[in-house]
């Protein structure tokens, strides 16, 4: 019984930007409680998002490169997919993950309650158990780490029902390969389910609303990666504007016109996975009646230090402004436990990675070239192609290059760009370079062991303030 009980910190969702904030605040000497509805821990991320999507990614490479790439290095197999092992596979790495987190709330005292938390007052969280009850924590300060929801299509009201049309949620979980998928959005999300089941024997076909995929991504790279992803037999409707979707009696349907102008086009699939963005989730949280001012996306506002504007509430993650990303809500998650202890907790923006976890891999930090050009920044660009690495031609992973971006005066790192296999893994020395104001010529003169992939993000540094040595 915690009805006497004042917490320093009750938190109010267990993804990685709650848990995290957590036990880093537990660590720091907080009693500290954290409030989550769904029966297990890790938000998003460790149940539906970042830790699935991977485990499925993995073993769908694996078979796609058994079936096309082993032959060329003398392996002879004939692979046979067994998706209930692979599902089975994913499974038990959420698993293994969300019990992990189970495990270090009890190691550092933290009090799980599961239920659906609410702002009662300031100082009060009222936690709505599945069988109704309700119990009040009483504590010191709130953070709101309720993450984000999937957004669906602006404007329409799609009718998802789990198997044929379907969000990220289900694209995790399809009990069978569809001969052929529509993706709405050619986002990360779209982008990694979409080579998941395409790499199984779907037909996938990406319909996106600009005139690239990725975004914000720098350009040559998402130009580059279309190209591949095009190699693997997937299809693009770039600039094309959803107008309907709709089951039939084999699938569903997605209606389409050019956003320019000019006549719609219709696509049949047997599964439509809509990855059209995710939105803040602040449904049925008491934060209007609290007093907690929102922004227009519907995100909760906060200062540098993670206040809102309302005493003693603090709010990080999917939640806030800035990157739906994981690891951008555990920084925060920290950088607040330790604001809240009294420390001077940070989190520099201007460094923090992005990755696509498809194949190959790409991942992005600091600004683009696109960025520099239209803020008129005098940039140099230093780039090596990963044909011209020796251990990526051992491995037949020789697609994609390296891309640097340093300043044309100090020569200081602006953006580092890489399309290629384990970019997502060679993107941090990147950011703790630039962490350090690190520049082209600082990375180029520090040893990279050879043979390696990371010789090439070493080779683009060299081309940026010198010559490369290999091409
Ligand atoms: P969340 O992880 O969304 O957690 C919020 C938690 O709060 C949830 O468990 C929810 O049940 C709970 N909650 C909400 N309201 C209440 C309430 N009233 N009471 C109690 N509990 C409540 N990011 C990456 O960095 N890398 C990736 O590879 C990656 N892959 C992704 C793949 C997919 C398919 C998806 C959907 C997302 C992916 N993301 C990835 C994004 C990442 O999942 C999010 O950025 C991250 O989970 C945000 O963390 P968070 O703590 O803010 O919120």
């Amino acid at each position: 019984d915690t009805s006497d009980l004042v917490f320093d910190l009750v938190v109010i969702g267990s993804g990685p930007g709650g848990y995290v904030c957590a036990i880093k605040a537990a660590q720091l000497g907080l009693k500290v409680a954290v409030v989550e509805k769904r029966r297990t821990y890790g938000g998003t991320c460790l149940n539906v998002g970042c830790i699935p999507s991977k485990a499925l990614l993995h073993a769908s490479e694996m078979f796609a490169e058994a079936s096309h790439s082993f032959a060329d290095l003398g392996v002879k197999v004939t692979p046979e997919l067994d998706l209930p092992t692979m599902l089975g596979h994913k499974d038990k790495t959420v698993k293994a993950n969300v019990d992990g987190v189970a495990f270090l709330f009890k190691k550092n005292k933290i009090e799980g309650v599961t239920g659906t938390g609410r702002v009662k007052a300031v100082g009060e969280v009222e936690v709505t158990g599945e069988d109704g009850a309700a119990r009040t924590l009483k504590t010191k300060a709130i953070c709101i780490a309720t993450g984000s929801a999937v957004a669906g299509i602006p404007g329409l009201d799609v009718a998802f029902d789990r198997d044929t049309i379907v969000s990220s949620d289900d694209a995790i979980a399809l009990q069978k390969v569809p001969a052929t998928m529509v993706v709405v959005g050619g986002g990360v999300i779209g982008l990694e389910l979409g080579s998941v089941w395409s790499r199984l024997g779907a037909r996938v076909t990406v319909v996106e609303y600009l005139d690239k995929i990725l975004g914000p991504m720098d350009t040559e790279v998402s130009v580059a990666f279309q190209k591949l992803l095009v190699k693997e037999g997937f299809h693009f409707k770039l600039g094309a504007k959803v107008t309907a979707v709709t089951k039939t009696e084999t699938g569903a349907s997605v209606t389409f016109e050019p956003v320019a102008g000019g006549a719609a086009e219709t696509l049949e699939a047997e599964v439509v996975l809509v990855a059209t963005g995710r939105k803040p989730f602040t449904e049925g949280l008491g934060l209007a009646e609290a007093g907690v001012a929102m922004d227009k996306a519907g995100r909760v506002e906060i200062d540098a230090h993670y206040r809102t504007n309302v005493e003693g509430i603090y709010a990080i993650g999917d939640v806030v402004k800035g990157p739906m990303l994981a690891h951008k809500a555990e920084d925060e998650g920290i950088a607040l436990a330790e604001i809240l202890a009294g420390q001077a907790g940070h989190v520099n923006y201007g460094v923090i990675p992005s990755v696509v976890y498809t194949s190959p891999e790409i991942a992005s930090i600091g600004h683009t070239e696109d960025e520099l050009k239209k803020d008129g920044v005098a940039y140099k660009v230093g780039k090596f192609p990963f044909m011209a690495n020796g251990r990526g031609r051992a491995m037949l992973h020789t697609d994609g290059f390296v891309k640097v971006l340093a300043d044309a005066k100090t020569d200081r790192v602006l953006g580092v760009h890489i399309l290629g296999f384990g970019a997502g893994d060679m993107i941090a020395e990147a950011g703790v370079l630039m962490e350090f104001g690190g520049s082209s010529e600082d990375l180029a003169r520090t040893s990279h062991a050879h043979p390696t992939m990371s010789e090439a993000v070493r080779e683009a540094a060299f081309a940026a303030f010198a010559k490369p040595i290999h091409i």
